[in-house]
């Protein structure tokens, strides 16, 4: 959509206010919303101002005014609100100068596509992130000085449907690892995800099926692949229609990747595919009918995959997530056909559909920094031609020890992903795609999450010292 188009869509629909919305450095959406008399034309042109300060992580007070640009490619009606709601998601830029505010995460993804193109390499990425969540009945927290608790209220959403299942009768609910894809009464949240789809496509998200996933009360929606910045809105809308469709119902949806011992944990899979004039770059006659650019391309996630992690896994929960045995991936090595591996090449008979998929990324992370960063660590790898040593097409989780020694893993803490991206930052860094200022703000950010963490005595910690 063009100005005109939105113009003529607030016209057509009759709306009443404008939100404009933005994505903070931890990836939450945020919105001011203003009547919609105040945009025309030339608001688009100008822009509207608001005060940085607020956001973690992001201006001080002394130096507060930013601006947003509205970008009308993003725009969609909302769903949810009473009255007629435009929503527009939003560039940050500095007021006086008009060039986008280093820190923020829209900005980078922008200027990530457009290094794509300069550097020759391709035209345009595709994107295809497949995130996974929770729906639960209620979760609730409470964190003091003195203590933690921490409660999950019937961990299926359906249990709940129908309260004589509350207590006891969970014949028909899907057990541990046992929700990949049984038909309801098993799968009981099919009303639930067919509302969340439906709502995304009226939003004009182009989506293609809905699942339960293989733990209790895990789902994913599919939407069809998209240019990255357009695919880290989708996620953004996504994750709002989840939030809000789920509340609706009484429910409580989660992003969180490990929200539940002992089962899968959440992921965000992100495929990719560059194109060049028209053709697809990724397909060729190397290994799993890959290009050896391909296989650059992985070479580039591999070598750099530990500084992804602090993008890709943002969180102290993601690590939870990523350990043997529940789909999630470890070992950095790559293969056409198991999925314990950091990187999978899906199983395709056409060129176009040809891709690479990063298991690592989770849900958690912010989906316009994790693309930017997997994208620069792509173009490094082929820049450099980066070779991603042999596939391992073996299952990684049973590997002898000896073997499992020679394969890097990824990051097995939020610590240590800041570490790794403290050393490993210069692949961001070309062409000015991420800032030193901005990488280093986030990682002070993330800091204080790790600080939070590792400075808070954990229920577990109870039930294993405290009678020493
Ligand atoms: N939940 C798994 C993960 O953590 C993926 C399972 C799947 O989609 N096959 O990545
Ligand atoms: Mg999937
Ligand atoms: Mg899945
Ligand atoms: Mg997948």
């Amino acid at each position: 959509m063009q100005v005109k188009d939105v113009l003529d869509l607030m016209k057509a629909e009759d709306v009443e206010y404008v939100d404009v919305r933005f994505t903070d450095p931890k990836g939450k959406l945020q919105h001011v919303t203003l009547v919609a008399d105040l945009v025309d034309e030339d608001f688009f042109e100008e822009g509207f101002m608001f005060d940085g300060s607020s956001i973690a992580g992001w201006k001080s007070i002394d130096q507060s005014d930013m601006k947003l640009i509205l970008d009308p490619a993003s725009a969609y009606i909302d769903p949810f609100y009473a009255e007629k709601t435009l929503c527009v998601h939003c560039n940050v830029v500095e007021p006086d100068t008009g060039e986008a505010y280093s820190r923020d995460p829209r900005g980078t993804a922008v200027k990530a596509e457009a290094y794509l193109k300069a550097s020759g390499i391709g035209d345009v990425a595709y994107f295809g992130p497949e995130a996974e969540f929770f729906l639960f009945d209620d979760v609730k927290y409470q964190i003091t000085p003195q203590k933690v608790s921490f409660e999950i209220d019937a961990v299926d959403a359906a249990w709940n449907t129908d309260s004589s299942y509350e207590d006891g009768n969970l014949g028909h609910r899907a057990a541990h690892k046992g929700g990949y894809f049984p038909v309801n009464p098993i799968d009981a949240a099919q009303d639930i995800r067919g509302e969340m789809l439906s709502t995304m496509k009226r939003m004009g998200i182009k989506v293609d099926k809905h699942h339960h996933e293989v733990a209790t009360a895990q789902h994913e929606l599919g939407m069809i692949f998209g240019g990255l910045v357009q695919q880290a809105d989708n996620i953004q809308k996504y994750k709002y229609v989840i939030h809000n469709v789920a509340a609706a119902y009484g429910k409580s949806a989660t992003f969180m990747p490990k929200p539940m011992k002992g089962d899968n944990g959440s992921g965000m899979h992100v495929n990719m595919s560059i194109w060049k004039d028209g053709k697809p770059l990724f397909a060729g006659d190397k290994y799993a009918d890959l290009s050896q650019e391909a296989l650059w391309f992985i070479g580039g996630i591999i070598k750099h995959a530990k500084a992804l992690n602090a993008l890709t896994n943002p969180g102290t929960n993601s690590y939870k997530r990523l350990i043997p045995g529940f789909e999630a991936p470890v070992l950095l090595a790559y293969s056409a056909r198991n999925r314990s591996g950091a990187v999978r090449i899906p199983w395709t008979e056409s060129p176009k559909a040809k891709r690479v998929e990063a298991r690592f990324p989770d849900p958690s992370a912010n989906p316009y920094l994790a693309f930017a960063g997997l994208l620069m660590a792509g173009i490094d790898g082929i820049k450099n031609k980066i070779d991603p040593g042999p596939a391992s097409d073996k299952d990684l989780y049973d590997l002898p020890p000896e073997e499992l020694a020679e394969i890097p893993t990824v990051c097995g803490s939020l610590r240590e992903a800041l570490e790794e991206l403290e050393k490993d930052m210069d692949f961001l860094l070309a062409g000015d795609v991420f800032t030193r200022d901005q990488l280093e703000g986030y990682i002070k950010l993330k800091w204080e999450e790790v600080y939070a963490y590792e400075h808070t005595p954990h229920p577990i910690e109870y039930a294993m010292y405290y009678s020493c």
